[in-house]
């Protein structure tokens, strides 16, 4: 069985062989901290989409959902604050050229600590490294890495740059002369799209606050560091959520969204020492509270999910720089005011590499007379890319002919997959690694009473049921 790096490396092999996630433009040798998803990763990103967007939406009656384009004016991000304070602390190996973020390498050195048994070590690293942040001390910064030792990877040496700040986004030309062109920025966040259309939806929803707008979408940002498969790349999708509530009431609905966002990771069925909430102590320019929700990843405890106050920054700087009053009247107290904001942040690439991270597991299944073993994808089948694979026994007798029945009658209601190819055992096992909940093999008996053989991915319990019963079953899994 795989050590834990191991492990991470064995999932991000699955993963491209079994069509989930590959390379961008492998056949280029590859973009650096960009990823495509394959043919059942896609379905496994539809379906953790799907599944936030509903509970969001709804199952909140008062949260609606836009899509706003990535495209924004460039005013947008100099009253967001990224055009100046978008940045992070960096630092530049003299030899290899290498270029680091600043917390990213503490932050390793403190895990390389623990895993020698240096805990307490360990914590007063990242301690200092919170203060040194929010002081902005960037020669403390770097003292501090000097102080704890730490290497470049790739030259093995200590010879540090000064430490200096690295703007995050991408830009780009907007028009085709170039005289005419402006630049403008794809978009490091998509709570903006929210914000710039806070009007336009309160007013056309009649939206009352409290109340919520959530979105799905990409996000780009020029990560320095980004060598940890989907966990951090150059350009990923974020789920967000930006509730718009009365200014005071914030601590209230900041507590209530940390408790139910931690509840809608637990009802994917990870367990609750899996996860925690790591304080911010620096906070963004824009918010009075944060917080992350973090879980252990194959390369340990990371963040998952931001849930951040940011009080009324983004309405008040978008009137500001817009000259358009973003105001809400509230009848209830009668006064106008400019809403504060708490806002669920999640990366879809990274709930879909905790996802996989709890789902792969390789059994041993060898019994004394024969060595076998089979990796298993233990994905929530309301998750799961297939839900049904439909397998004759046999290409002949008539089989195929009533499993192309059962496809009928399945297909349209959840994603089936047929295959006669190869024995029995390898079509289990081909779908147990992309973690199909339930198998369905047509046989000789079928024809002669109805009944199929059902096999639960997880048990590899195998049941015999009516075929007209198949659709009813999965189905009660899928909610
Ligand atoms: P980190 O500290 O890991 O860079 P962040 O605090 O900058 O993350 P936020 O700005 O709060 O992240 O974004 C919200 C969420 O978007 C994060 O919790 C994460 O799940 C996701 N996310 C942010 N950056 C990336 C990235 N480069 N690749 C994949 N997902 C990301």
């Amino acid at each position: 069985m795989a050590t834990d790096n191991n492990r991470f490396q064995a999932i991000i092999s699955h993963c491209k062989e079994y069509g989930f996630i590959f390379q961008s433009s492998e056949i280029y040798d590859g973009l650096s901290a960009v990823y495509d998803y394959g043919q059942w990763g896609s379905e496994l990103k539809k379906n953790i989409r799907d599944y936030w967007w509903k509970s969001m939406t709804q199952m909140h009656e008062n949260i609606v959902g836009i899509d706003a384009a990535i495209f924004m004016h460039p005013t947008t991000w100099k009253a967001s604050g990224h055009v100046d304070n978008f940045s992070d602390p960096m630092i530049d190996n003299k030899d290899s050229k290498k270029r680091y973020r600043v917390d990213h390498l503490l932050e390793a050195k403190a895990d390389e600590l623990e895993k020698e048994g240096k805990k307490a070590e360990a914590d007063a690293l990242l301690a200092t490294m919170d203060k040194l942040l929010a002081a902005n001390d960037y020669e403390g910064l770097k003292k501090l890495i000097e102080d704890a030792n730490i290497k470049c990877a790739i030259s093995g040496t200590k010879n540090w740059t000064e430490v200096r700040q690295f703007n995050l986004m991408f830009s780009t030309q907007l028009g085709s002369v170039s005289e005419e062109a402006s630049e403008i920025y794809l978009r490091p966040e998509t709570a903006q799209g929210i914000f710039v259309n806070f009007l336009n939806v309160q007013k056309t929803g009649r939206m009352k606050i409290p109340f919520g707008i959530a979105q799905t979408g990409k996000a780009f940002r020029n990560e320095i560091v980004a060598r940890q498969f989907i966990f951090r790349m150059r350009e990923f999708e974020q789920m967000e959520m930006q509730f718009f509530i009365r200014p005071g009431s914030q601590k209230e609905w900041y507590d209530y969204w940390k408790e139910e966002r931690m509840k809608w990771h637990l009802s994917l069925g990870i367990p609750k020492e899996k996860f925690r909430f790591h304080d911010h102590v620096k906070l963004a320019h824009y918010a009075d509270a944060a917080c992350d929700i973090e879980y252990e990843f194959p390369i340990g405890f990371k963040e998952l999910e931001g849930i951040h106050s940011r009080t009324d920054f983004d309405l008040r700087n978008h009137q500001e720089y817009s000259k358009k009053k973003i105001q809400y009247f509230d009848a209830e107290i009668n006064q106008n005011y400019i809403p504060y904001v708490v806002e669920t942040s999640v990366g879809l690439d990274r709930t879909i590499m905790m996802v996989l991270s709890e789902a792969y597991t390789e059994e041993d299944l060898s019994t004394p007379e024969k060595q076998d073993s089979r990796v298993v994808l233990k994905i929530p089948p309301k998750l799961a890319p297939i839900k049904l694979a439909v397998l004759p026994l046999v290409k002949k007798d008539g089989l195929p002919e009533i499993a192309r029945e059962i496809m009928d009658n399945c297909k349209s209601h959840f994603r089936c997959f047929y295959e006669e190819k190869d024995t029995i055992g390898k079509r289990y096992r081909r779908m147990d690694a992309i973690g199909t909940p339930f198998c369905i093999t047509i046989d000789k008996q079928t024809k002669e009473d109805g009944t199929v053989t059902i096999r639960h991915r997880d048990s590899m319990q195998q049941d015999r049921i009516p075929a007209s019963q198949v659709r009813e079953l999965v189905s009660k899994y899928l909610v």
